[in-house]
Formats: C-alpha cells, structure tokens, sequence
C-alpha cells in the first residue's frame, strides 16, 4: 500500500527524520490558509499523487510552457495561483502514464534553500531478504536514469536483521554522500531514524529524494515515497487509515474485496487461475505462444461460484481483454464444483468474448461434461500448452 508525500512526511517526522513544516489543502482556500500558517516567505505547493517526477510533470489542462506539479512561490497570491492551477485537474508524469492522474490533494510547505540534493532509499533487498541502503549524491533527479548511464554513483549495502542498524551504517551514508563533520552526523541520524521507521512501519520502500542539504546546513527530507507491506497492514490500523483508494486501480479493490489477487497487466489475454505459481506459469506460457497476458489473478483454494462470477466482471471490466483463459487445478476443491462455477458466472455475465478452460484434478471429466453440455461456446482445452495455443488463435482469428 503506498500513500501520499504529505502522510509519508508525517509518518517519518513522528521517528525523528527532519522535514519541513507542512499541510495538505484540499482547496485552493486551504492553500491558502496553510501557507498563512507558515512562516514564508519561501512556500511550496506540491500536487499529491502516488506518482514521482511531479515537478517535471505537465497538466492536461493547462498550456504547455506552464509549471509542473512541485512549486515555489514567494507570495499568498501565487500560492492561491498555483492551487487553482493545479486542484482538479490531471497531472501527466514519467510515472504516471500518459493518462495522467487528477490532482485532489495539495500539500503546502516551508520552502528551504537548497544547496545540494542527495538521493536515499531504503528497501527490501529480495537478493538477501535485508533491508538495503540506497545512496547517491545525485539526488533530485531520475534514480532510473542515473543507474543506467553512472552507475558507479549509486552505493548500496544491506543492514544484518539480527543487529540492525548499526553506527558503521550511518558512517557508510555519510560516506557515500561526501559528508564530513556535523552533515556526516546529521546523516547518520537521518539514516538511523528511517531505519526505525522502516522497520517500525513494515514499509516495502522508503525514497528520499531529494534528501537536501538547506542554506543553513541542515539535512532534510524535501520529497518521501513510502510503500507498506500489505501482508503486514493488519497490525498497523493506524497507517490502513492512510490509505486513499482513489489512488488506486478501481478493478484491483474490487478484487480484494472477494479475496482475488489480481494484478492488471498490458496484454490482451484475461487469465483465471487458481494458485500463484500456476497463475505465473499460465502467464509465461501465453506469452510463449506470442501474445500478453491483461491480468494476474489467483482465485485462491476455494474459488466457489462467487469468486469465480467476480473474477469474470474483473476480468472483463478491462476494455483490453479480447479472449480468457480459465486454467483450475481442482485439488481440494472438485473440477466438478468449479464447472458449475465458471458456466454459472459466464451465463450471468453474459460472455462476449472466447473462453477457454482447461479443469485437471479431482472429479475432471465431470467438469468437462458440465461445460461441454452448458450450451456456451466454451472450448476445452487438454493442458496448459494447448490452453495457451487454442486462446491465442481464439484472440487471432477474432481480430
Ligand atoms: P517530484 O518531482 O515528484 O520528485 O517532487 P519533489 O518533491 O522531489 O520536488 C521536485 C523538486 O522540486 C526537488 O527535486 C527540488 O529541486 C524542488 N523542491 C522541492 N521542495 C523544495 C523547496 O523547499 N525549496 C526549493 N528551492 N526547491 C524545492
Ligand atoms: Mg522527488
């Protein structure tokens, strides 16, 4: 679960990480307000999406040449101008996609001097199962970029779980970013105190950028990416209070709410499956045979009638999907159960497009029996390599 720069900033400020004085506005009026409560005379407004790259970003709406989605302003009239820019309408960012996303939210802050941006991440390492460091003193810019073209700029190690984070850590940050005397102290501090908050918080990722040092010689945190982990949400209700679903995928809360992982891809090809691995095997062998998969989902154990007619809307709600291929193992729960399923969802849906099953398992001729006789074009399939080659020219010939 991620969540927003303004609660990120909140969340670390309560384990000590330094950030400047804030507050989110959802109108220009609260904007406005905010800024009043700062001291100035530097203000920044930030549009708030769970995207990066905001202050290269373009709005939709706007003309070209205007400003982005991070600005400064040195008065209350231009904070109220750049509200009014930015509330309501779609910012278009590298991490956005083209179709951009709709500013709801401002956060208005105490805008520093910045005499030099750094980059700090901290992460799961999945390589060593650690938390890592990510450190650069090329902050402020596309860390993407700058791992593709200097390389050698980017430091990482990771922190032992069994001793945690360690003062030779902070020295490493420090190290890495060039800083000696009272900066090299300041950065072992910031780094140790988003240490606690990445393991007090369960977070998946913690990104700083920049991590700026301000006109006064003071390490702060100017801009915060913060993800959770959500297995582990249901021992943090303070931080579920954080979510903002308008930030997510509509088809994605539905399916967690039937208990669906479901995960949209770019492909063409809806995929029903039962078990992860299996789930991610359907999907290779799609794209084996040439075309993409639109989805990831796993109906889980006990995919009954109602998970499976839910998994049919998800799918189906995607404009993309031009073709579905149900592939079950029915263990625990029969082939038969799952036939009966799938006809029942497909009737009440009312199926537009080529479906394709394929049932192995318990009670599997049953199942095939119940789909053969349901009187929907439904084409079986034998196994997973002839489920993939008869979906992908179903797709074909309906092109
Ligand atoms: P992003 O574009 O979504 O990554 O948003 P950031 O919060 O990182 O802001 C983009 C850039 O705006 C930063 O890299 C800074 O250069 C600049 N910026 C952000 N806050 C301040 C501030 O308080 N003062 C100044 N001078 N620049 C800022
Ligand atoms: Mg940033």
């Amino acid at each position: 679960m991620n969540i927003h720069e303004y609660q990120a900033k909140e969340v670390l400020a309560k384990f000590g990480v330094p950030v400047p004085a804030g507050f989110a506005a959802l109108t220009v009026d609260e904007a406005v307000e905010a800024a009043g409560k700062l001291p100035g005379p530097l203000y920044v407004v930030k549009a708030q999406i769970h995207a990066g790259g905001r202050g290269k970003g373009k709005f939709k709406e706007l003309a070209p040449e205007a400003k982005g989605g991070v600005r400064l302003a040195r008065t209350l009239d231009e904070v109220r101008a750049h509200a009014t820019d930015m509330l309501g309408n779609t910012l278009v960012t590298i991490q956005t996609g083209e179709a951009g996303k709709q500013v709801n939210r401002l956060y208005v802050t105490d805008g520093v001097d910045i005499e030099k941006e750094f980059y700090l991440a901290l992460l799961v390492d999945r390589a060593t199962g650690r938390v890592a460091f990510v450190v650069s003193t090329e902050g402020g810019m596309d860390i993407e970029t700058v791992a593709h073209d200097t390389p050698e700029r980017i430091h990482t190690f990771d922190v032992d779980p069994a001793t945690g984070f360690q003062p030779h850590h902070g020295r490493a940050v420090a190290k890495a970013l060039g800083l000696t005397g009272d900066l090299a102290k300041q950065a072992q501090n910031v780094a140790s105190k988003l240490y606690d908050a990445f393991i007090g918080t369960d977070a998946a990722q913690i990104e700083i950028n920049p991590l700026a040092i301000t006109g006064d010689n003071k390490l702060m945190v100017l801009d915060a990416k913060v993800g959770f982990d959500s297995n582990s949400l249901y021992r943090h209700k303070d931080l579920v209070q954080l979510r903002d679903e308008t930030e997510e995928d509509p088809a994605e809360i539905e399916a967690s709410k039937y208990d669906l992982a479901y995960i949209k891809l770019d492909g063409n090809i809806g995929c029903m499956v039962n078990g992860a691995g299996l789930a991610m095997a359907t999907m290779d062998i799609i794209k084996l045979n040439g075309e993409f998969p639109a989805n990831f989902l796993d109906v889980g154990g006990g995919a009954n009638k109602e998970k499976v007619t839910a998994a049919f809307k998800i799918i189906l709600s995607d404009p993309a999907v031009k073709g579905i291929l149900v592939n079950i193992f029915g263990g625990i729960m029969r082939c038969d159960i799952i036939a009966e399923g799938i006809v029942a969802a497909a009737k009440e849906v009312s199926l537009s497009v080529p479906l394709v099953v394929r049932l192995e398992g318990t009670n599997v001729q049953q199942g095939k029996d119940i789909l053969a006789n349901s009187g929907l074009p439904i084409v079986p399939a034998n196994d997973l390599g002839d489920a993939a080659k008869k979906i992908v020219a179903e797709v074909r010939s309906a092109a």
